[in-house]
């Protein structure tokens, strides 16, 4: 018999808003809404998905970035 006490988990990822560490939760009742206990910021998973998104277009942009050279 599972024991469901706990209706949240904590994950290692980095709150959107206030980027504090391991203070998100997941709410196992409405997966997909995160919760940040350290500024009570509540966003998506497509919130988190557009901000992947951002990064990977940056990353993406390093690969093809020409080296820029400081005081050429
Ligand atoms: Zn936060």
């Amino acid at each position: 018999m599972a024991t469901a006490t706990t209706t949240t988990r904590g994950f290692s990822v980095l709150c959107l808003r206030c980027a504090e560490e391991e203070t998100v939760r997941v709410d196992v009742h409405a997966l997909h809404t995160f919760t940040c206990t350290s500024c009570d910021a509540e966003f998506s998973a497509d919130d988190v998905r557009a901000e992947m998104a951002r990064w990977e277009k940056l990353l993406a942009w390093l690969d093809t970035a020409p080296a820029f050279k400081g005081g050429n």
